[in-house]
């Protein structure tokens, strides 16, 4: 990528996770709505659930989740229970006990937990749901506060993934982002998983921290290789201090420029995808050559939800805990985000859902454009529309808005087919942003594209 593309592409653009985005959702959806959309629901269809624990120990001033900190237990307790509440609503709302694919803690720190209150989770969503034996049960586990009884329970409940936070192995780095989190306690926390035997181990890196260099990052990179984990995430950074008050204690001056960014990001691909084998994913996930999701990449199956790049199929996520985000597929809901807000809804006997939006065949078919662009890095109009019963005809204007970014190299269209090149990788959320019927320019800030 020439530098100068780098700035003059350095659009605020959605990471489309979902389409529309969820700033268009709205509150004309809500708890109502969403309860019917779940009795709608045909019984056969797999779920995937997604469970949202909004606590953590200590703030990470970097983060951009959505979290609340809490040293003590208490709070903790009172959201599970709320948790738990959810559940049965959203159970009792569903026209069976329906299968369950993919299930996925998040949060926060999903490690903030109990071991038995963990267990007892995994229990309930059984007693609920039909878990299928070779569900995907994932957690993402913050090194610094699972301990080994964690661990253990984490495995004994079948959990079969682990996405484990790292960010940035230099203590400059994490100082600077209130995260200390000492190489030798990443290493522990994997030697627990390995010897209780969760298979999969993923880890999440980002670039674009403050005090972070090339070279450091590159040796972290190779430091987390030296884990075998099975896929590797890395994130850029994104500094919104207008919309996460933390991160004004990073100041901006110790944030690497643009330029530096893009070298970070160029040069952490290089060395993940060149040097240690791993297959680039997208934008920013990278998987062995052999995991699920390199195979599903291959096969062009691979798809995107609220939790990133995914190999999971299943057409309905259902989202659990405040700010949890489900795809139906009548359109997406969002619960409340603040807990309090949550907590009440649920003990009043109400779904928390705030705010979401219906979709139309339009935007079923913008979504499929788009996800396909995210994931394969090309799309076929005329393919993707043909599946929706419609024609790629009808994209002569976005196509058309396309060219300055053809010109440059990044992208090529030929006749309705367009095909991102490797120098366009970076920038290709700026190519899905021509087919988002939604996005005004200007009107919303998003993240730095790269
Ligand atoms: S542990 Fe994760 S969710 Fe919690 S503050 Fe740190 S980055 Fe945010």
């Amino acid at each position: 990528m020439r530098p100068e593309l780098a700035a003059k592409y350095d659009l605020r653009v959605p990471r489309y996770t979902s389409y529309p985005t969820a700033p268009h959702f709205h509150p004309g959806v809500g708890a109502e709505t969403y309860g019917r959309w779940l009795g709608e629901l045909d019984p056969a269809t797999e779920l995937s659930l997604y469970l949202h624990i909004a606590y953590c120990a200590e703030m990470c001033w970097f983060c951009g989740c959505h979290t609340k900190i809490t040293k003590r237990y208490t709070p903790v307790a009172a959201y599970l229970e709320a948790l738990f509440g959810e559940i049965a609503l959203v159970a009792d709302a569903l026209p069976g006990r329906m299968p369950a694919r993919h299930i996925h803690f998040g949060g926060g720190s999903p490690t903030i937990l109990s071991a038995e209150d963990f267990v007892r989770i995994i229990a309930t969503l059984r007693e609920r749901f039909l878990v299928k034996p070779d569900a995907e049960i994932a957690v993402e586990l913050d090194p610094r506060t699972a301990d080994e009884a964690y661990v253990a329970a984490m495995a004994r409940a079948g959990v079969t993934r682990a996405s484990i936070g790292v960010q940035d192995f230099d203590p400059k780095v994490q100082q600077a982002i209130n995260r200390i989190q000492p190489y030798e306690v990443t290493e522990r926390v994997i030697g627990w998983l390995r010897q209780y035997g969760v298979p999969e181990i993923n880890m999440d890196l980002v670039y674009g921290l403050p005090h972070q260099t090339v070279t450091g990052l590159l040796s972290t990179i190779d430091r987390a290789v030296g884990f075998r984990p099975r896929r590797i995430a890395l994130f850029g950074y994104a500094h919104v201090p207008w919309m996460k008050k933390h991160q004004r204690l990073i100041p901006e001056e110790t944030l690497p420029d643009t330029e530096t960014r893009w070298r970070q990001y160029e040069e952490g691909c290089r060395r993940l995808a060149e040097e240690h084998g791993y297959v680039q994913i997208g934008l920013d996930h990278f998987a062995a050559p052999d995991d699920e999701m390199a195979v599903a990449l291959k096969a062009r199956n691979l798809h995107r939800n609220f939790q990133g790049y995914t190999t999971d199929t299943a057409s309905v996520l259902i989202g659990f805990g405040a700010s949890g985000i489900g795809s139906l597929p009548q359109g997406y809901v969002a619960n409340v985000g603040e807990i309090h807000f949550y907590q009440q809804a649920i003990a009043e006997g109400r779904l928390a859902t705030q705010r979401g939006i219906a979709i139309n065949d339009d935007d079923r078919l913008r979504r499929a454009i788009i996800e396909r662009l995210m994931c394969d890095l090309a799309v076929d109009l005329d393919a993707v529309a043909a599946r929706f019963g419609q024609d790629g005809g009808q994209f002569a204007e976005e196509l058309a808005s396309l060219a300055p970014m053809q010109a440059d190299g990044l992208v090529n269209v030929e006749g309705r087919r367009i095909t991102v090149t490797e120098d366009g990788r970076t920038l290709v959320r700026a190519a899905c942003a021509a087919f988002d019927r939604y996005l005004r320019r200007g009107e919303q800030r998003h993240s730095k594209a790269v």
